[in-house]
């Protein structure tokens, strides 16, 4: 035992999967679709979804956001959690993958509350703000390029009402923001991000072991 967060050995992991794992039949298929693509590491951990999925019932979350969707899973564990007429603002670049997402999202019957918007994040986010909705959001997701997290994390305040809540994924970048030999672009904005949330009175934090790591802000 220690006062320090367990590190997760392969066969921790497996255990706390099998012992608390409850993935939805959609879930597990969408799992599998992505797995057999080259870029299935973008996609978040069950274990991470189940999570979130739980934040949003604790929260009783019904205006939701989401930037980076990828081929849907975190949309999906979020809609399924949502009441039914609970909605989520979909922010992504790539049809290619945001199709496949679509599919998913109509096989679990989900689709409905899922409003999908192809184009660059930072449009979508400004048009929101432009047509009056800042302070209106329960829960942001943000998962998308990293290089403009900084951006996301202040649109996605706004747009939070005071009590809302973001996720911000990747915080920790496979470890590398603790290895001060990495200084790409990438890991320096994960950085930066990370240090200046540290300090941001605006908001209640936690930084969770989770997945790549996952900051959790809560709007003052
Ligand atoms: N949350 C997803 C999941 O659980 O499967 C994974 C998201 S993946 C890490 C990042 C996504 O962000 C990709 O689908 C990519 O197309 C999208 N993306 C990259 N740059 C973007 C931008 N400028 N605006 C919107 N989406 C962007
Ligand atoms: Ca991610």
């Amino acid at each position: 035992m220690s006062n320090q967060t367990i590190s997760i050995t392969d066969s921790i992991y497996k255990y706390l999967c099998d012992n608390s794992l409850r993935e939805d039949k959609n879930l597990s298929s969408l799992r599998a679709h992505t797995y057999r693509m080259e870029q299935r590491n973008m996609q978040i951990s069950p274990e991470q979804g189940q999570f979130m999925q739980l934040l949003i019932k604790i929260m009783n979350a019904k205006n939701t956001i989401e930037v980076g969707v990828f081929t849907g899973y975190s949309s999906l564990c979020v809609a399924l959690a949502l009441p039914h007429d609970g909605k989520i603002i979909a922010c992504d670049i790539s049809t290619k993958y945001t199709d496949i997402a679509e599919k998913y999202w109509e096989d679990a019957n989900v689709r409905n509350k899922i409003d999908l918007r192809i184009g660059p994040a930072i449009d979508t986010l400004k048009t929101l703000i432009d047509k009056g909705m800042s302070n209106t959001f329960d829960f942001s997701f943000i998962d998308a390029d990293k290089i403009n997290y900084d951006n996301y994390y202040e649109m996605c305040l706004q747009l939070l009402r005071p009590g809302g809540l973001i996720a911000i994924d990747n915080v920790l970048w496979s470890g590398d923001v603790a290895d001060i030999r990495i200084n790409d672009i990438d890991t320096e904005s994960i950085r930066s991000l990370n240090k200046k949330l540290h300090k941001d009175s605006r908001v209640d934090i936690s930084l969770l072991p989770i997945g790549d790591g996952l900051t959790l802000a809560l709007k003052k």
